[in-house]
C-alpha cells in the first residue's frame, strides 16, 4: 500500500508554513539569475509567480498553452476573492477564513496549507492589484470587499441543532437556528422557525416561546388565531403536549412517548 506523504511542514497547525519559510535557505540575490525556473500555465498563479520571480531575478522559463482563453479559469472567474480584509469592519479574519474554507472543501483539504492561504490571502490580493488583475472597488477607491463565504452563515446566525436521541417525525421542518433539546419528540409536520410560536399546553395556562424545544418535550403541529387587516386566520404553531419519561429506557419512552400522547409521526 502507498502512503501519501503531502510533506506538510512539522510544527502546529497555524506555525507550519511559516516556521518552514523561516527556515529555509535564502538565495543570495547575484545567484539568482544562474537559476532557472520553469512555470507550466500563466493563469493567475502561472502568471504572477512568473512574474514575480522574474523580478526577483530568476532566469524563469513560462510555458502554456490555450486552446481557448478560457482554458484558464481565472479568464472564466466571476470576480470574486476571497481575502480577509475586513475594510467592512464585520469581523471578518483570517481564522474565519481559514474554517469556512475547511468548511467549504467538506473538512478535506489539508489544515495547514488552507491555515497559509487564509493568512496570505490579504497580501495576495494586493501583489494581484499591483500586477494589473482588476477588481470592483468602491467609490472611496478600496477593494470592494464583504465578508463572504461558501458555507458560513451570517455572524449572527446560529446552526440549528437537533440534541441527541431527539426524534423528528415524518415532514418536519426545522430552521434558522432552532434548537430541539434532548430526546425531544417532534411530530409528524411539526415546523419549526425562529418565528414560529411553541406553546406549552400541558399546565393551566399556556407558556410561550420561540426557537428552544425543551428536552423530551413531545411536540405536535398545532395554530393559534391571528387579527390581520383583513379579519382573523390561523397561523401555525408548535404545541408541547406532554414529556417523555425519565424513568424509562430511550425506546420505551418514545413509545409510550408515541401511544400516550397519539402522536403521528
Ligand atoms: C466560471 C468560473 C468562475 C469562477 N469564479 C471565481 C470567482 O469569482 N472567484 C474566485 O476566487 N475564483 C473563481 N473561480 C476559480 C478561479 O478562477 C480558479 O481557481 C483560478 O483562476 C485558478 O488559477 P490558476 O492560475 O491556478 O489556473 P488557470 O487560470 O486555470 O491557469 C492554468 C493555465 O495552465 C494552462 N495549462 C494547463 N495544462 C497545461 C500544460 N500541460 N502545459 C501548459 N499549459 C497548461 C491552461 O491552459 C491555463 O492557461 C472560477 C472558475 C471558473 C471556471
Amino acid at each position: 500500500m502507498s502512503v501519501l506523504d503531502s510533506k506538510v511542514p512539522k510544527g502546529p497547525l497555524a506555525e507550519k508554513w511559516v516556521n518552514h519559510k523561516n527556515h529555509i535557505n535564502l538565495v543570495n540575490p547575484a545567484n539568482k539569475r544562474n537559476i532557472d525556473v520553469i512555470v507550466v500555465g500563466t493563469g493567475l498563479a502561472g502568471g504572477s509567480a512568473a512574474a514575480t520571480l522574474a523580478e526577483l531575478g530568476y532566469n524563469v522559463k513560462t510555458f502554456c498553452y490555450n486552446d481557448s482563453p478560457r482554458r484558464a479559469h481565472s479568464i472564466a472567474a466571476q470576480g470574486g476573492i476571497n481575502a480577509a480584509k475586513n475594510y467592512q469592519g464585520d469581523g471578518d479574519s483570517n481564522f474565519r477564513l481559514f474554517y469556512d474554507t475547511i468548511k467549504g472543501g467538506d473538512y478535506r483539504s489539508r489544515e495547514a496549507n488552507v491555515h497559509r492561504l487564509a493568512e496570505v490571502s490579504s497580501n495576495i490580493i494586493d501583489q494581484c492589484v499591483a500586477q494589473g488583475v482588476p477588481f470592483a472597488r468602491e467609490y472611496g477607491g478600496l477593494l470592494d470587499n464583504r465578508s463572504f463565504g461558501g458555507v458560513l452563515e451570517p455572524l449572527q446566525a446560529a446552526p440549528v441543532i437537533i440534541e441527541d436521541g431527539a426524534f423528528i417525525g415524518s415532514r418536519c421542518i426545522v430552521v434558522e437556528g432552532v434548537r430541539v433539546g434532548k430526546e425531544a419528540v417532534l411530530g409528524a409536520n411539526v415546523v419549526l422557525t425562529m418565528s414560529t410560536k411553541i406553546i406549552d399546553v400541558t399546565g393551566d395556562e399556556p407558556v410561550e416561546t420561540k426557537g428552544v424545544v425543551p428536552a423530551r418535550s413531545v411536540v405536535i403541529p398545532g395554530s393559534y388565531t391571528k387579527k390581520f387587516a383583513a379579519g382573523e386566520f390561523n397561523v401555525p404553531c408548535a404545541l408541547i403536549i406532554g414529556k417523555r419519561k425519565e424513568s424509562t429506557n430511550k425506546k420505551t419512552s418514545l413509545n409510550d412517548a408515541l401511544r400516550e400522547y397519539d402522536v403521528a409521526v
